[in-house]
Order: C-alpha cells, then structure tokens, then sequence
C-alpha cells in the first residue's frame, strides 16, 4: 500500500475547496494537550521548536503530488502543533516558489509569542490561530499547555500575530461543555476577540468527534447560536460540517493509501471519510472494511456511530 508520509488528502472542505493536508509533526506532538483533542492525549508535550521532520522531504513530497494533482489550497495541520517545527517558514518558501495554490496553516497559537514563529507564518496566505480559552484555569482545564506556557503569553503572542500579518486570519474558537462554555469564559473571549486586529472572520466549533477525554461533550447548536451573537464581525458556526453529508461523488476511486493517510490526521466515520475524499461511501465501504482486517485501521464506537482510527500512527 502506497502512502505518503507527509501529505495526505486532497480532503473537501466547504470553506477550503479541495485542501491537500501537509503534517509536519510527529503524531501528538503538541505544545497543548486538549481535552477535546481528537488524535487523543499528547504523547509528546513540548514547546520546543525543532526541525521534528526534513524540510527537503516534505518539500519532495510536495512536488511530486502536485506534479499530478492542483488542489484549491495546501493547509498546515495533522498530528500536532505545525508551528513547532522550525523549518515551516523555509517548507512556506519552498512551496511558493512551486505553486501558486494559497497556503493556510491551523494553528493553536500557543506559540504565536516568540517572533520566529510569526516570521515563519509570514509568507502564508491565510492562518486559522485557535483561541479557546482567555481565563487562566481555563485555558490549563481546556488546553492543558506544556510547562512554560501561560494565558498571559498566549494573549500577547496571537495579539502580535494579529498585528503583523498582513495575509487572511480566520479565528477558531472551540467550544466544549461545562469546559469553557461559561457565562464569564464566554464574556472574555468576546472581549479578546475585540482586541485582536485584522480578523476575517471568526469560526465557532464544538466536539464533534471522540475526544481525548471521554467526558467531554459538545455544546449545544442553541447555544452556539446564542455565542455566536455576542462575537464581534462575521461569525460563522463550522462545527458538525465534515461527515454531516452522505458521502462524496466527485471521485470514482480511491486508494487505501490515500485513505488510511486521512484517517491517521481526521479519525472519521464512513460518511467523514467518504466525503473528505469526495467518493461514494459504497466505493471506499470494502476498502475500509479490509483495512480494518489487516488492522491497519480500528473501529471505535463513539455516541452511536462508529469511528474509523489508524492502529499504529507513525
Ligand atoms: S487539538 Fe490540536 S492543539 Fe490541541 S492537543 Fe490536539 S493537536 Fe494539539
């Protein structure tokens, strides 16, 4: 089975087009251990920058998928936190002097305070920082940060970030119940949400897919609504999009590569994956099915549907 190490997808996205993934890190490499995090616990809790994987391959990766395929955008996400690994404003670089498909990185912002981290972002067309939390304990009960990170140097970090970039910012805020969902949680991040500069747009989500810790759940649609009304500028909830639909069409077929290399970033239903790859659910049902035989892939139930999870991430 043919799979790339770094790359993953072409996977639909309503906002996105077809977005060819980039995963620069580890699996659970992360400067946070998210309560909601669907990859599970942080098994590597670090705020150290490094070059956790080779500019040059991922670079090699890149041009070969793109010598076969033009996707709308290349997006910066997966295993972990992409802002840790140091050579991602030279990985930026490199792709710009290949393609002219717009860049976006997902980011946890946590890193955002040290300025190597926003020179690194520079070149990128469009950042999604996420913000979950502005009140101390609950951003450690949401977020869980390596040592030597804080509230106070997150707020100063995505509000510098904020101020400097000059591509599209796209703020995501995470919303899990009885986590951070409060009435006063929810009044500081509107009035943090004010102080940041230059956002497009803000993103409201809640947990659609199995956390890391069983008892956290999603809030609910009415109050998302009711929080969406307080934040200022364009609002828009995003939460429950991937996987709502039956299934994709574009495609006729689909490699178990290509599938196990979503599954590993996106733990997916039959419908999730289906229509991340755009291809009927009846064309990748067998394909899913024989993976899960050889063990490649596992099944976990979670709140009545079933969870598709790569055995042995790399
Ligand atoms: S959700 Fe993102 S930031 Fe949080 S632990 Fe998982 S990979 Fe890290």
């Amino acid at each position: 089975m043919e799979r790339y190490k770094y790359i993953y997808g072409p996977v639909l996205s309503r906002r996105l087009g077809r977005s060819l993934g980039v995963d620069i890190i580890p699996f659970k490499t992360c400067s946070y251990d998210c309560v909601y995090c669907l990859l599970g616990r942080t098994k590597t809790h670090t705020s150290k920058l490094a070059e956790y994987v080779p500019c040059d391959a991922v670079l090699e990766e890149l041009e070969r998928k793109l010598s076969e395929d033009k996707p709308d955008a290349i997006s910066f996400a997966g295993s972990g936190e992409p802002t840790l690994n140091s050579a991602l404003g030279n990985i930026i670089a490199g792709i710009k002097k290949m393609t002219d498909v717009p860049v976006v990185v997902f980011t946890n912002s946590s890193l955002l305070w040290k300025p190597e981290v926003r020179q690194n972002l520079a070149l990128a067309d469009i950042i999604s920082p996420s913000m979950d939390a502005v009140v101390p304990q609950t951003l450690q009960k949401v977020n869980r940060p390596c040592e030597g990170l804080n509230c106070e140097l997150f707020y100063q970090g995505i509000k510098s970030f904020c101020h400097e970039y000059r591509g599209r910012i796209w703020l995501e805020i995470l919303l899990a119940a009885g986590m951070n969902d409060s009435d006063a949680d929810v009044n500081a991040l509107v009035g943090a949400a004010r102080g940041l500069e230059n956002l497009e747009c803000i993103q409201l989500n809640t947990v659609v897919r199995p956390p890391a810790e069983k008892h956290v759940g999603a809030v609910s649609r009415e109050r998302l609504e009711a929080i969406r009304r307080q934040l200022p500028g364009k609002v828009e909830i995003i939460a429950s999009f991937f996987g709502d639909k039956e299934g994709g069409h574009g495609k006729k077929s689909v490699s178990a590569g290509e599938i196990a290399d979503l599954v590993e970033r996106h733990p997916s239903t039959l419908e999730g994956i289906a229509e991340g790859l755009d291809v009927g659910v009846d064309i990748i049902r067998p394909i899913v099915e024989k993976l899960v035989t050889d063990n490649v892939l596992a099944a976990n139930e979670c709140e009545g549907k079933t969870f598709y999870v790569v055995t042995n991430p790399s």
